[in-house]
């Protein structure tokens, strides 16, 4: 397995404009190094822990993305050490981030996550539960939000299509009206085996795991 290598590969893949974002769950930090010296400075994590426990590690200019489902008891361990949290995706969450962040003062950059397969198991908010969350946001003094996040279904090329077409019709329908602290730059969709799809249907932001550090090895921990 070789991290340099695969990032290379990767970046010859993907137009100079999607930003590559390394998830490096479960990996540890000499192999987050490798990615670091190939050039690599957005790393995404999925549990609050971890992230804070590299954070504490590792060089100080990496931007930590947050892409897991995020308990409101824990929204306190990111203020200050998250570039952009992924997974805004009800209200209960938007106020505990306003609260926390406030308490310190520091702005908190976040993606909406939408289910957009309506899965039980996954994640994210539900496509008709958005307007109430873009009212909540807009009274909000220390989030902002920039973009959307998605994680689809699983299923062939086709479907992924239609539901990265999905995504993108709601994030350009949000780009096109005016909301107070919302700003649609960044569409957080796409990973190992549809990235190249996702960037044809517009994705600005990928989340390579394995692609990048090869399969994870969950022992204790178990896969979604
Ligand atoms: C684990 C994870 C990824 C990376 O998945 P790969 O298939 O390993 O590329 C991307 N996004 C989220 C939200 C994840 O939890």
């Amino acid at each position: 397995m070789d991290i340099k290598n695969n990032i290379e590969s990767l970046r010859c893949n993907i137009p100079n404009e999607v930003t590559l974002l390394a998830v490096s769950k479960t990996k540890p930090l000499n192999e987050l190094e490798e990615a670091y010296n190939a050039g690599i400075r957005d790393f995404g994590e999925n549990k609050v822990q971890e992230l804070k426990d590299k954070f504490e590690n590792f060089y100080k200019d990496v931007r930590w993305h947050f892409i897991g489902n995020l308990q409101t008891n824990k929204v306190k361990y990111l203020v200050g050490k998250t570039f952009l949290i992924h997974s805004l995706s009800s209200i209960k969450l938007l106020e505990v981030i306003e609260k926390e962040f406030g308490k310190k003062n520091i702005i908190a950059d976040t993606l909406i996550q939408i289910n957009i397969g309506r899965e039980e198991s996954k994640g994210g908010l539900l496509e008709e539960d958005l307007d109430t969350l873009i009212e909540a946001i807009e009274k909000c003094k220390f989030v902002k939000v920039k973009g959307i996040m998605a994680v689809i279904p699983k299923g062939n090329e086709e479907s992924n299509r239609y539901y990265f077409k999905k995504v993108k019709d709601i994030f350009d329908s949000l780009k096109n009206k005016e909301f107070k602290n919302i700003q649609m730059e960044i569409l957080s969709m796409g990973m190992t085996h549809d990235y190249h799809i996702a960037i044809e249907e517009g994705s600005n932001l990928i989340r390579i795991g394995e692609g990048i550090f090869g399969k994870r090895n969950y022992n204790l921990q178990e896969e979604k």
